[in-house]
């Protein structure tokens, strides 16, 4: 290299690193850059109170498995040649939009024989009450959570509206419980956490007739308090115990506190629009569950700490 190269490289070098020096934010600001927002994180997101968007489309996800939620909360169709069961039903202002969803998915309202209640959340059970009068279903949740539904239904609800409409108790379910319809059976699980009595399901979906092993965690997330924490933690272990999941039926399209590796709801469903025959099935993935597992596992452990020091410092 010659020196007049050997200057000019080095000048450059020298106001390179000027302008890296002057242009570039500090590391913090760096570490904080938020994130794209992902479609299924836009109805949590930037999204969350516009309605119109929050319709969404109903799809069909598996044979017997339909999506008929808005955007936010997820509310599921399963099929049965002896009737439907829904699981979960969003609340307010989406409960006409659900019942739309469930005629354009093929199933007469009439024709619903049960609803799920996943947990005692309004946004999962708030439309339960209109949609059981509507169909004359049958509403099943765990003890815990139909005392929280209740209570629910006694108190006035945000920025003191009416109470909500609740479903009147009616099966209370219980752990290794199980519920067969012709072609199904649904395989009920305990798992408190998110709330006191969170409701999970074990059931095959049937993708062009293959069967696979799908699996509801009805409180994929931890509440606040040691309580709340320990039974999230050995909960958590518990579900990562159960062998052959192939289908995790998500609760919401998004998971907030251990967001789902490779896609919530929404990226899926797009790739499954534009599935050629012979590929895999984009919901059945359990690689994904197995990661998500591990993830929830330490994070459920990290937050059992956290609930503890912050109790032990009050
Ligand atoms: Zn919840």
């Amino acid at each position: 290299m010659d020196f007049h190269r050997q200057r000019v490289g080095r000048l450059l070098f020298c106001l390179a690193a000027q302008l890296i020096a002057t242009t570039l934010p500090p590391a913090s600001a760096t570490a904080q850059a938020p994130k794209p927002e992902e479609l299924s994180e836009s109805y949590r997101g930037s999204q969350r109170n516009n309605v119109a968007y929050q319709k969404v489309a109903p799809f069909k996800v598996f044979d017997n498995l339909y999506y008929v939620g808005p955007g936010f909360v997820s509310t599921w169709i399963l099929k049965t040649r002896d009737g439907a069961i829904l699981i979960d039903t969003a609340q307010e202002p989406y409960v006409d939009h659900v019942v739309d969803s469930i005629k354009k998915a093929g199933v007469t309202p009439a024709d619903i024989k049960y609803i799920l209640l996943t947990h005692s959340h309004l946004d999962h059970f708030g439309g339960a009450a209109r949609i059981a009068e509507l169909t004359g279903a049958r509403v099943g949740a765990l003890e815990e959570d139909w005392r929280l539904i209740e209570a629910a239904g006694n108190r006035p609800g945000r920025d003191n509206a009416p109470p909500p409409g609740v479903p009147r108790r009616d099966m209370v379910l219980k752990e290794g419980d199980t519920l067969t319809l012709v072609g199904e059976t649904l395989k009920f699980y305990r798992h408190p956490g998110h709330t006191p009595g969170s409701l999970s399901a074990e059931f095959n979906v049937y993708d062009n007739g293959v069967a696979h092993k799908a699996f509801l965690f009805g409180g994929p997330g931890p509440r606040d308090g040691v309580a709340g924490g320990e039974q999230f933690l050995s909960s958590v272990n518990r579900v990562a115990e159960l062998p052959g999941v192939e289908v995790h039926v998500m609760v919401h399209s998004w998971l907030a506190s251990y967001p789902y590796p490779n896609g919530g709801i929404f990226e899926r469903a797009i790739k499954l629009q534009s599935r050629k025959p012979g590929e895999p099935h984009p919901f059945v993935d359990t690689a994904s569950w197995r990661q998500w597992m591990n993830t929830i596992r330490e994070g459920a452990v990290k937050n059992l700490d956290d609930e503890r020091r912050k109790a032990a410092a009050r």
